[in-house]
């Protein structure tokens, strides 16, 4: 076995979703917000992923997504007191685009309290743009502790922490092609 297997083999549990269901599952979506957006009359949707989760989802959608399109992103992080998120977010990196006017999508890759959604969806709608939609990869809504609205969801899962295509553990993992559990004695 060569030494990355094992590595993994030491965090990684079950595998949650496995390329070909996600690939499936992506391509569903980018058709449905295609016709969404083509009734909708748009003229050029922008596209936000959120940094860097989103990047895998985003690259993936994008390209089954048949629309004029702009790419930007953000970056945000949570203030924490104590262990606890606070629920604010702070910009690390803003638009390049300005919005107002725009039909906007962001892209995220789990929507988890559901917190930085909130406050980043309030500082969104600030900008006034024509219409603000949330598309998320992954939705743990028996975790939420505040209302948002998700617009396209790829796959609901359960409340358990999960590594692998774009999502991290330590800044690690996320370049794994399929959603696997991380095993619970991996956590330090
Ligand atoms: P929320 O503000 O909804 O609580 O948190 C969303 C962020 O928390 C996600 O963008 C992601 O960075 C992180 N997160 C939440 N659940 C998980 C998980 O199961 N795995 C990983 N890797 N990150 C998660």
């Amino acid at each position: 076995m060569q030494p990355w297997q094992e590595h993994l083999d030491e965090v990684l549990g079950e595998v949650l979703l496995d390329e070909e269901t996600l690939a499936k599952r992506i391509a569903e979506l980018g058709e449905q917000i295609t016709r969404d957006y083509e009734a909708a009359n748009t003229q050029e949707l922008v596209i936000v992923g959120i940094l860097r989760g989103s990047v895998v989802f985003l690259s993936d959608l994008i390209r089954h997504i048949q629309l004029p399109l702009i790419l930007d992103f953000m970056a945000v992080s949570s203030y924490t007191k104590g262990t606890k998120t606070s629920g604010v977010v702070r910009i690390l990196k803003d638009l390049s685009t300005a919005i107002d006017g725009k039909d906007v999508l962001i892209v995220e890759d789990i929507v988890d309290t559901g917190l930085t959604l909130k406050n980043l969806g309030e500082i969104l709608t600030a900008r006034h743009p024509r219409s603000l939609r949330i598309c998320t990869l992954l939705d743990k809504p028996s975790r939420r502790t505040c209302e948002v609205m998700v617009d396209y969801r790829g796959f609901e899962i359960e409340d358990k922490f999960v590594i692998g295509f774009g999502l991290d553990y330590d800044d690690m993992y996320r370049h794994l092609p399929f959603v696997g559990v991380l095993k619970a004695d991996a956590v330090e």
